[in-house]
């Protein structure tokens, strides 16, 4: 068995997982983001106790504990380095956990986690080779290489929200302009309307009433200021998604996080962009899909992580 650990901003989501990658039991725990660090950590051993508990009674051995963070994770000192939306800078999360339980414990990015549980239970079941895109307030991404995690030789790797597809208008939070991340995220999309309505552009729309979902809607609704955001956005997309399939040339590439629930609308578009960019384009090449789990994945994932490393 395994525990699933997902740290979100408003609550510690975890579980006990069969090696299939069930969940057999489901605990949450409601946080505030302002609670102090060594609060949180005592609920999650408080959380991981009761987990050994309920695994004891089905009689089973917990093999690893693997936790998912809005953040960074340094897997050799078994430190975050940062996580924003909580407030941690440096703190020793792993090194606490394994003082308290004899027991593996693996510490891994959300959007990593969120990669792994697509390929356990989600749409890139049964690929070898797959790279998963989280498109929401940020760009972020898991990769998947020979069914193990791949995150470079110094853990610095598969920053997807940071390879550079352009110029842009705005520099990106890591300093760097022409991020993906600064075209293809929901804020990126966001930025950019409000631009175009600066400029004068015609549209229904107002800055005030501004998300990914009414700007989707209205470029359905033929709204040229809303189809030219879109348009942007699938442009540069397309153009990060060519990047990677051009140097990793994977099975199947998802896209998930709240952009992605524009749906086959938007991964129509991407599918008709991509090919532009693609050094080989004749024959089988990657496939490219919406991704399927939602509450459940960050559970999933960090459970498995061990079976990913
Ligand atoms: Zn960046």
């Amino acid at each position: 068995m395994f525990i699933g650990i997902d740290i979100g901003g408003t609550s510690i989501k975890s579980g006990l997982l069969n090696s299939y990658g069930d969940i057999i039991l489901k605990k949450e725990i409601p946080i505030n983001n302002s609670d102090k660090y060594e609060l949180i950590e005592s609920q999650i051993i408080k959380i991981i106790k009761i987990l050994l508990d309920e695994s004891k009674k089905v009689g089973e051995n917990v093999k690893s504990i693997g936790i998912g963070i809005p953040g960074i994770a340094d897997k050799d000192s078994d430190k975050v380095i940062y996580c924003t939306n909580l407030g941690w800078r440096n703190v020793p999360l792993g090194i606490n956990i394994k003082k308290h339980f004899k027991i593996p414990v693996h510490i891994d990015n959300d959007a990593t986690v969120a990669a792994i549980a697509e390929n356990v239970k989600g749409v890139t079941k049964n690929y070898d080779n797959s790279i998963f895109i989280t498109l929401g307030t940020g760009v972020g991404g898991g990769i998947i290489i020979n069914n193990k995690v791949y995150s470079g030789s110094h853990n610095k790797g598969s920053e997807i929200g940071h390879i550079i597809v352009g110029k842009n208008f705005y520099d990106c939070n890591c300093g760097n302009n022409g991020c993906l991340e600064t075209f293809a995220s929901a804020t990126a999309l966001i930025k950019y309307a409000k631009k175009l309505i600066d400029e004068g552009e015609s549209t229904i729309l107002t800055k005030e009433s501004l998300n990914a979902k009414v700007i989707f809607d209205a470029a359905k609704n033929e709204d040229i200021l809303a189809n030219m955001a879109v348009d942007r956005m699938v442009k540069y997309l397309s153009i990060g998604i060519g990047n990677l399939i051009n140097l990793l040339d994977p099975d199947i590439i998802a896209l998930g996080g709240g952009v992605s629930k524009a749906g086959d609308y938007l991964l129509e578009k991407i599918e008709n962009n991509v090919s532009k960019f693609l050094v080989f384009n004749e024959g089988k090449t990657t496939d490219i899909t919406i991704a399927k789990l939602s509450n459940d994945a960050g559970i999933i994932g960090a459970g498995m992580l061990q079976e990913y490393l």
